[in-house]
């Protein structure tokens, strides 16, 4: 686990990668059709508490060009 750091809610140090299910994606807001795009979201989840204490993109090359 590359997660490194402690949860501001509880100061757990076990975290655990999670991923939205499909439909429920990230894009810029500039993008008129859904498709093309898109981004996979991906949270670090504390195990201690649930607390979700990182949102991102998983491809970070997709956001790059977003404009
Ligand atoms: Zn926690």
């Amino acid at each position: 686990m590359a997660t490194t750091g402690q949860c501001p809610w509880c100061g757990g140090t076990d975290f655990v990668e999670a991923k939205h299910m499909p439909y429920q994606n990230i894009a810029p807001e500039s993008s008129t059709l859904a498709l093309v795009g898109r981004g996979d979201l991906r949270y670090t989840v504390c195990r201690d508490c649930g607390t979700i204490v990182r949102t991102y993109v998983s491809d970070v090359a997709k956001v790059r060009r977003w404009r």
